[in-house]
């Protein structure tokens, strides 16, 4: 871990299917930027994930989706790099990537809910995650993890207690820290907009009207 004259704000990095991108992903990662103090945010669009199903829709698709989605704001940045790669990817080494083209300097945070930071033991190489990046972790107001942490495993549990820090810490070390942050989710999934595009329902206001029209141009998501 790298400490003290760190002068960079961290930037954020967001998974995800974006199998479409919609309004919650963009207000979670909105609060995040605001309450985290983050300079950036990159949105990193799967690949194959090495343990479940490929995405059906095309990384063409995904991608052109959250470029339509983020384009008005400055701090939100499309990053490929895992749609580029042909073989299964693991988060452990996009932040690798990452950690190597920003310097070791740079605070890093990834950005995760509260259910996913439960599971975190089942990922590759999961403990090296702290060697590369902060964690932070988005909870619905009134369910802390802190209540929640019991049900993961004794390991995890050890590195929440000794890893949780303040906002303000995020930006002195480069990696290793863990915070939580309250933000509202909204109701939105990607699966009930598939759903409801396969049905011929209505998908306004659950995602930019840019998405929406791409959506409809590009005639994703009809039923086989
Ligand atoms: P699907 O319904 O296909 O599983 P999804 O809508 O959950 O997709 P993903 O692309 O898998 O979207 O999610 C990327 C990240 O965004 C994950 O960390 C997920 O927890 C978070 N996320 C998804 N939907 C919301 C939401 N409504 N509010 C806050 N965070 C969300």
């Amino acid at each position: 871990m790298v400490s003290g004259n760190l002068s960079s704000a961290p930037i954020g990095i967001l998974g995800g299917t974006f199998d479409p991108i919609h309004f919650g992903h963009l207000r979670l990662a909105e609060e995040m930027l605001e309450l985290a103090n983050l300079r950036q945010i990159r949105f990193i669009p799967t690949g194959t994930p090495p343990h479940r199903a490929a995405p059906k829709t095309p990384a063409l698709h995904r991608s052109a989706m959250v470029q339509l989605a983020i384009a008005s704001q400055p701090a939100f940045v499309l990053d490929e790099r895992e749609v580029e790669r042909a073989a299964p990817c693991y988060t452990v080494d996009t932040l690798r990537e990452l950690r190597a083209e920003l310097g070791a300097a740079q605070p890093l945070c990834l950005l995760m809910g509260g259910d996913a930071f439960l599971q975190l033991h089942t990922w590759h190489e999961w403990e090296q995650l702290f060697e590369l990046a902060h964690i932070v972790v988005g909870y619905r107001p009134g369910f802390t993890l802190e209540e929640r942490i019991h049900t993961a495993t004794s390991e995890l549990r050890q590195h929440y207690q000794q890893r949780l820090c303040s906002v303000d810490a995020l930006s002195q070390q480069s990696c290793g820290g863990i915070t939580e942050l309250a933000i509202p989710k909204l109701e939105i999934s990607a699966t009930d907009i598939r759903r409801r595009v396969a049905e011929g329902r209505t998908i306004r206001y659950l995602l930019p009207s840019a998405v929406a029209n791409y959506i409809h141009q590009h005639h994703l998501y009809q039923p086989c």
